[in-house]
């Protein structure tokens, strides 16, 4: 069984399914002796919201970031562009880590945040097959039944996730789109548009305000000017035009004399 069949077969069927008011017991600070071990050699996979914190944070644009900081591997079978953070030196370690920890800790990605959470989300909920949150196990990592027992509801309050959860609805209904059952695959052209919209939003603004775009599509003024400096309404943007021009959604209006 692949990797990640045996993992999602593992989550389902042996990890205890947790919800918002379930509590477990974990610690992580310095003191610990796996202080930054799960720094390294680790697959972080970023959200396009986790790109826009990163570049904000380290005030690079999009294309730096990405060219300097990720990797965008490409498996047999996958449907859409994933990015994860490169990993680097000997020790496979994370570029942001410093031997204080993480030198990007107040923009760190979703995937840090939530750690030792994972969470697991049917495409289709129905009451018997509901998300849940799960506790990852790794033997890397010391922190559990240390300190304080919290709930799941407490630990994403701390981390600060629900921003990301509000700003990652688009892209999850992105990715869980019925566009991708059965075996269709991206074109060269559209492989690269997703990229672009989702991740490389400095790049997408400029395909938005440096070409004919604004000739072909309507877009209300107000708008306009949002897009224009504002990288979470432009990401929103985005995701409208991903499914206009991949899932053929009516999501834009193309000008009459455009059409
Ligand atoms: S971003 Fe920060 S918390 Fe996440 S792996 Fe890198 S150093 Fe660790
Ligand atoms: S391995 Fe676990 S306890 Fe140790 S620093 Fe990482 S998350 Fe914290």
């Amino acid at each position: 069984m692949p990797d990640e069949a045996a993992l999602e077969h593992k989550i389902l069927n042996e990890c205890p399914r947790m919800s918002r008011n379930d509590s477990f017991t974990f610690r992580c600070a310095p003191d610990l002796d796996c202080f930054t071990q799960c720094c390294r050699d680790v697959t972080i996979i970023l959200t396009p919201y986790d790109v826009i914190r990163l570049k904000h944070a380290l005030r690079v644009d999009s294309s730096e970031l990405l060219e300097r900081y990720t990797l965008a591997p490409r498996a047999e079978g996958q449907k859409f562009p994933v990015v994860i953070l490169k990993m680097e030196g000997e020790k496979q370690s994370c570029p942001f880590l410093t031997e204080k920890g993480c030198s990007v800790y107040n923009d760190r990605p979703w995937a840090c945040r939530m750690y030792p959470l994972g969470v697991a989300e049917p495409k289709n909920p129905t009451p018997n097959d509901s998300s849940f949150h799960f506790v990852m196990r790794e033997d890397v990592c010391h922190g559990h039944g240390e300190g304080k027992e919290i709930s799941v509801r407490d630990w994403l309050a701390n981390q600060g996730i629900e921003e990301y959860e509000a700003m990652g609805v688009a892209f999850r209904d992105l990715t869980l789109h019925d566009f991708w059952e059965g075996d269709k695959e991206l074109s060269p052209a559209q492989w690269d548009m997703f990229y672009m919209a989702c991740y490389d939003l400095d790049r997408f603004r400029r395909f938005v305000f440096e070409t004919k775009f604004l000739e072909k599509f309507e877009v209300d003024e107000a708008r306009v000017e949002a897009i224009r400096t504002d990288d979470e309404d432009l990401l929103e943007f985005a995701m409208q035009w991903l499914r206009f021009s991949i899932f053929q959604e009516r999501s834009m209006r193309i000008r009459r004399n455009a059409a």
